[in-house]
């Protein structure tokens, strides 16, 4: 008899799970009856693209990176590699708000650590103190600590206090939306720590690192590469796609054939029950051999909290922060600013709503119309959750009122695009990957029960796939077993 799967959630980690699920039983020649649940009317999650005149404006994420494979890999298979977009070759600096005046990254910087020299000198955003004090990695030797620490804790240790407020958390706020103090090093930058296990510096480690990059280029590019391998190995770090990232939603979607979509369905309990799984929609109970959650964890720990109080609590220890992303559309012409790279972080110091600003129609091109310009800000976080409660008219005013005196406006935006994020960013805090362990052993004690997504192993679009595909292994694994 055919096995009853059920994904719950439709965002990039059920569609992907799906998506392989789907491949893998093709291959095998396995029989699978799937249904796919997803709360929302719309598929793809924190993945959402709006397009408002010649404005293409995301709500969630904007870019993914290339150089985790597994976002190119999906992209390959569903035939988009012609539409990935690469970053503006030209335009890439990256501005930092200082006393409420624009300064750019040194070039050559590995986040914190200085990968060139002469710029990281002549740099004005780090004082000579603060220079003298990252130097000083070169020297200090490696801790021995086999423990997980706080970003924090680690760049104070290795390049000292400008580092940690300059660079470490200013740019980990974008990413993480969290709290430099409390993240995790070892899950959210484990190759920061492993350059300091190798080489005991981390200057030294990207030095020598760019070292065998540069060695390994020198040699020639192999001759065989394919077409599309040589295409992926000319994309910038991050890429988008032409029409945004809703595209692979799209594209994903279009992969459903034979599989019981129900959007608009709220799973509202999930429980064992007579060997299978039972799950409880507002209106009916589907019966499953397996159920794979790609919720977020609090939602997860919810269902589960009525029969595995262990479990339940290891999920509910992954804290969630809030944020929202504020898109502002300007004629070219009202806007001062040349705008001439990715956009500008703010320092806490600053004492201002916006975490960060891209400017999105010079990192990728095709995003306005050429008279316009399309800048969006991320806003909220471990530091400023409660901006989420502030209206969309006051989000739009603040923005504006905080990038008016940086930017040189002239005129109010011709488009305003507000998005919120309520306790919709993990945080990997000190200790994640234990918990992670936790959660990862206490859900083996229930055959055909399966967690994925953003709340556990990597936050990144690529990773969330990269979920997706191993449960989907997991998943036919257990069918196989059962069958
Ligand atoms: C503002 C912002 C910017 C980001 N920027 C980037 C970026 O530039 N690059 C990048 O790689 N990543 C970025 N991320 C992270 C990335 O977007 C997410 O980690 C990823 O999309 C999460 O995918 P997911 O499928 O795990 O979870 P989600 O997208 O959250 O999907 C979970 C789904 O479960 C559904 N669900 C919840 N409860 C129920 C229920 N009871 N019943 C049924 N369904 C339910 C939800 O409706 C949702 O659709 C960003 C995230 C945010 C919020």
């Amino acid at each position: 008899m055919k096995k009853k799967i059920v994904i719950i959630g439709g965002g990039v980690t059920g569609l992907s799970t799906v998506y392989f699920l789907k491949e893998k039983s093709r291959e095998l020649g396995i029989e699978i009856d799937c249904t796919l649940i997803e709360a929302s009317d719309r598929l793809g999650g924190k993945i959402v693209t709006d397009r408002i005149d010649d404005f293409i404006i995301e709500g969630g994420p904007d870019s993914f990176l290339s150089q985790k494979p597994w976002g190119i890999t999906l992209c390959r298979k569903l035939g988009l590699m012609d539409q990935l977009v690469s970053t503006h070759p030209i335009h890439k600096a990256i501005y930092i708000l200082s006393h409420g005046r624009l300064k750019q990254f040194p070039e050559g910087m590995n986040l914190m650590i200085p990968g060139r020299i002469t710029p990281f000198l002549l740099s004005p955003i780090v004082s000579w103190q603060g220079k003298a004090r990252m130097g000083l990695d070169l020297l200090i030797p490696k801790n021995k600590e086999a423990a997980d620490e706080s970003i924090a804790s680690f760049v104070r240790r290795r390049l000292g206090s400008e580092a940690v407020t300059t660079f470490a958390e200013p740019i980990l706020a974008t990413i993480y939306a969290g709290d430099v103090e409390q993240l995790s090093l070892a899950a959210t930058f484990p190759q920061f720590a492993g350059l300091e296990k190798e080489f005991g510096s981390l200057i030294w480690g990207i030095w020598m690192k760019k070292w065998d990059a540069r060695m390994a280029q020198s040699k020639g590019p192999a001759n065989n590469k394919s077409r599309e391998t040589g295409q992926a190995e000319k994309l910038t770090l991050f890429v988008t796609l032409k029409n945004g990232l809703a595209s692979l939603v799209q594209s994903l979607q279009e992969q459903l054939s034979g599989i019981d979509v129900q959007q608009g369905q709220r799973v509202k309990a999930l429980f064992p029950h007579q060997g299978r799984y039972a799950i409880d929609l507002s209106n009916q109970r589907l019966n499953a051999d397996a159920v794979v959650i790609t919720t977020d964890a609090t939602t997860a720990a919810r269902w589960i909290g009525s029969w595995d109080g262990a479990l339940s609590g290891h999920l509910s220890s992954i804290p969630y922060v809030s944020t929202a992303t504020v898109s502002l559309g300007f004629r070219r012409e009202d806007v001062a600013h040349p705008l001439t790279g990715f956009g500008f972080v703010i320092p806490r110091l600053e004492r201002k709503h916006i975490l960060a600003t891209t400017w999105s129609s010079t990192k990728f091109q095709g995003r306005a119309h050429p008279a316009d310009v399309l800048i969006r800000s991320f806003l909220g976080g471990a530091h400023q959750e409660e901006v989420v409660d502030l209206s969309d008219d006051e989000l739009v005013s603040a923005v504006y009122n905080e990038l008016k005196p940086v930017l040189g406006m002239s005129a109010k935006p011709t488009m305003a695009r507000v998005f919120k994020w309520r306790k919709a960013n993990p945080q990997y805090n000190v200790g994640h990957l234990t918990r992670v362990a936790a959660i990862e052993k206490e859900t083996e004690k229930y055959a055909g029960l399966f967690l994925a997504g953003a709340a556990y192993k990597g936050v990144g679009i690529p990773d969330c796939i990269q979920q997706g595909w191993e449960t989907a292994e997991k998943v036919i694994r257990f069918v196989q077993k059962g069958a």
